[in-house]
């Protein structure tokens, strides 16, 4: 029980930066505690509140007036404690009211009063019966009389406002029994039975040869399920019976989990690791358990990061500290899972938005309560409610989908460094291309570099072929895009029986059309931007607002019906091929195939089985899976992010590239990649033919650090947006007058702050809403935040939500 709770710290969730001082009223002190909700008066109002804890700061005398709380809202806490310094970190840092930086890190839909339901006691008719009891008491306990009755439906029926409070002295008192649980969304446990060795040992006379092959087995494998026992022992299942009978073997049924494609997961044991994984280890595990240091593993791809992840965390769970694992998406969070519950079982969490509200309430208080001690989760997992963290893992740290864009803008990979320092713990980066942020950290010694520089088993790295694409520009049709090199491996790996990746980072049919007869694009209605032809759905689309065109659509300037159809996006890709290869199971994964939940599993489950030789996909394809029989990558065009007005998009290419190519050659045959640009000398793309990181690396930080880009300084982005022209534009306009004055007024502090803009961003409009910005940059990264920090107190208006918007993105990776 926390001490002193009569005077509390309340984080509201509105826009205010600060945080409350309530008073709580005695009967409501002994339910008190850090993490939960409450509902407070706030002017004339009453809102939810998040308790932090005993109010610190403010002297109690001072507080005239002080108000008290009205309710609790939860039995069970929903955060630690220790959060608390977390969440007020992300405030200041990110610029976000506190409270909703708590709205936003909980998961949505993680209501526990929906889920408790209360039942009366024979105490409690007893009580009704014969007690004398308070009108309310009457009420309510008469209501549940024939049944028991969701909260939220008692309180709908009593029509009177009725403190939490109340209902838990009912429960003290024995009146009423309380229960949480979640009508039908649980899955139902797939039992097996496994099979193990006693200490007793077989008498040699009573030895046939099946038995002593039963008992080989077993001493290998050690624990193990019948079934797969049945695999070298046919006739295993009648035999163990009797030797279970004698007390020589015993059979246990346990729980299994299923894997992504709906097989069960066989347990498995740490593999043996290599010199290099062996080393990785144990440097990070002798660190566990001595305080904050970050660790970044920069392994090859196919170097074998996912059994190091597994290992260090082992360690950690020795030592009884819980384990945080960041993955960047979904598909491949079920891939980490099949891997954590095969090696650790049941105490495994998942958190990603792909659960439903039932689910993600129960993964999050297994882990409040400590049954879950490993959560794996996408981004918004950096929130786990773990109090004991031993190590916070971030596999693909350079992956962009760590960064959360609109509402609370912050990076989870980020985030891991700041949540680990805060309770001093270990955190483990892992990535084959590190962002450059994460690597240049190496080099200035805030972080330690663990490198891994071969794959597993010494399996070769994919040999790397460039074709120049513009030896093919004049031509016309399929070999502009599938050159004849690309055509005949793919040929050849066809005939070998393996399969192949086609890259192309562009969804659709047709990216660019034109209208035959004036020359002028098909744009969209809301946003500037060219429309993009999809033949499947039979419409142009834009991908930036989902406006849609049928597409019979004519010329928006000239009206004419002659459309062509210009830029290569996957659709066309696809019908391409199935146009040269015509007998060969074709699949695409992007965007728009992927829309349905399971859609990835399943594509992915083609892979696995073969019954997909080529799969055609944007980047979605680049992303850390393993299939074996890949050994053909054909790279369609490398240079279409090259091109973007951003800062990162050489680092964003070589990533890109690098990975892709990475998926050729995992399994025991050699993998080979085409590689088709216009540009093959550009440093970004020679670097990525040869995965040579360091190259990439040495080149990109001298060009960062003469222009004084990231991470050689910090950038905060002003985003305006708005939906008239002129008041967006004036609004930018005024934002950076503000700004400059702001910079005059205290030059010597702010001397290092760089104000770039307004200007009109690349994307000049989007959905309809007009789009300007204000670039900071600051040599010095205190004083950029100082900087912000008086702009925001000193001018609250501007900033307020009005027609106008100003959203402020703090170390900013989406700059268009
Ligand atoms: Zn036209
Ligand atoms: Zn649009």
């Amino acid at each position: 029980m926390e001490t002193d709770m009569r005077y509390i710290e309340v984080a509201i969730s509105l826009p205010v930066y600060q945080t409350f001082t309530y008073s709580v009223p005695e009967s409501f002190t002994d339910f008190m505690a850090t993490g939960k909700r409450v509902l407070v008066p706030f002017g004339r109002r009453r809102e939810t509140g998040y308790v932090f804890g005993q109010n610190q700061g403010a002297d109690i005398a001072d507080i005239k007036e002080m108000k008290s709380i009205l309710d609790i809202l939860d039995e069970q806490p929903l955060f630690p404690s220790s959060m608390v310094p977390f969440f007020r970190w992300i405030s200041d840092y990110y610029k976000y009211p506190v409270g909703q930086v708590v709205k936003n890190a909980l998961p949505g839909g993680l209501n526990i009063r929906d889920y408790a339901s209360v039942a009366i006691t024979e105490k409690g008719r007893n009580e009704l019966d014969h007690g004398r009891l308070a009108p309310i008491a009457k009420d309510i306990l008469g209501q549940l009389q024939s049944k028991t009755i969701l909260v939220k439906d008692l309180y709908k029926k009593i029509d009177q406002d009725i403190p939490s409070t109340l209902l838990y002295t009912f429960e003290q008192c024995g009146l009423i029994t309380r229960k949480w649980e979640l009508a039908g969304d649980k899955t139902k446990a797939r039992l097996e039975r496994f099979v193990r060795l006693t200490d007793t040992a077989l008498p040699a006379d009573r030895l046939s040869a099946t038995r002593t092959k039963i008992i080989d087995v077993l001493k290998i494998e050690g624990e193990i399920t019948v079934k797969k026992l049945k695999e070298s022992v046919p006739t295993a299942a009648a035999l163990i019976k009797p030797l279970e009978s004698d007390g020589f073997v015993t059979i246990d049924h346990k729980r299994v989990y299923r894997d992504p494609f709906g097989e069960s997961i066989e347990p498995d044991r740490a593999y043996i690791l290599n010199q290099e994984q062996q080393k990785a280890v144990s440097q990070s595990s002798n660190y566990l358990t001595k305080g904050y240091k970050t660790f970044l593993l920069r392994g090859v791809t196919g170097s074998g990061k996912t059994e190091v992840y597994m290992q260090v965390a082992a360690e950690a769970l020795k030592n009884k500290h819980t384990v945080l694992v960041l993955v960047p998406e979904i598909a491949l969070i079920t891939q980490m899972e099949k891997r954590f519950r095969a090696r650790f079982g049941e105490c495994v969490a998942v958190l990603h938005s792909a659960l439903s509200a039932g689910e993600r309430y129960d993964q999050w208080s297994r882990i409040m309560q400590g049954e879950a001690t490993v959560a794996i989760g996408a981004r918004s997992a950096i929130f786990a409610p773990f109090s004991n963290i031993g190590v916070i893992i971030v596999d693909e740290e350079h992956d962009a989908s760590y960064k959360q864009e609109g509402s609370l803008r912050y990076n989870a990979r980020d985030l891991a460094t700041v949540r680990a320092k805060q309770i001093g713990c270990l955190a483990l980066l892992g990535s084959a291309t590190p962002s450059i942020q994460s690597y240049y950290n190496v080099a200035t010694k805030k972080f330690t570099e663990l490198t891994l520089e071969t794959r597993v088993e010494q399996r070769p790295l994919p040999d790397v072929s460039i074709v120049d694409l513009r030896q093919t520009r004049d031509m016309r049709g399929i070999r502009r895009f599938i050159t004849p090199e690309l055509q005949q491996a793919m040929k050849a790996s066809l005939e070998r029986g393996e399969q192949i990746l086609l890259f192309l980072n562009r969804r659709g049919y047709a990216s660019f059309p034109v209208c035959g007869a004036c020359g002028q694009p098909m744009r969209c209605k809301h946003c500037d931007i060219s429309l993009t032809l999809h033949q499947q759905a039979n419409a142009y689309r834009c991908h930036y607002c989902g406006f849609s065109r049928a597409a019979t659509s004519k010329c928006g300037f000239c009206g004419s019906a002659k459309i062509r159809h210009l830029g290569l996006g996957t659709e066309k890709l696809e019908a391409m091929v199935t146009s040269i290869f015509p007998k060969a199971r074709i699949a695409r994964m992007d965007g728009d195939t992927t829309q349905r939940k399971g859609s990835i599993l399943k594509l992915l489950k083609g892979l696995k089985n073969k019954t997909t030789d080529i799969l055609v996909g944007t980047q979605m394809v680049a992303k850390g899976h393993d299939f074996p029989n890949i050994t053909l990558v054909g790279i369609i065009c490398a240079d279409l992010s090259l091109s973007f007005p951003d800062f990162r998009a050489g680092e964003r290419t070589f990533q890109l590239l690098a990975q892709v190519a990475g998926r050729a050659g995992r399994g025991d045959r050699p993998g080979r990649v085409i590689l088709q640009t216009y540009n093959p000398d550009h440093f970004s793309i020679a670097a990525a033919r040869q995965q040579d990181y360091i190259a990439f690396y040495e080149q990109e930080i001298g060009f960062r650090k003469a222009l004084n880009y990231p991470p050689y300084s910090r950038m905060i982005q002003l985003k305006i947006s708005g939906k008239d022209p002129q008041e967006t534009e004036n609004h930018a306009r005024l934002l950076g007058d503000l700004c400059r004055t702001l910079k005059v007024k205290h030059s010597a502090d702010y001397q290092s702050v760089e104000i770039m803009g307004p200007i009109e961003a690349s994307l000049t409009r989007i959905a309809g809403r007009y789009r300007w910005q204000v670039l900071l940059k600051g040599l010095n990264a205190k004083a950029l935040h100082q900087f912000i920090n008086q702009l925001l107190s000193e001018n609250p208006p501007v900033f307020a939500r009005q027609p106008v918007l100003v959203a402020i993105d703090v170390d900013p990776l989406f700059m268009m």
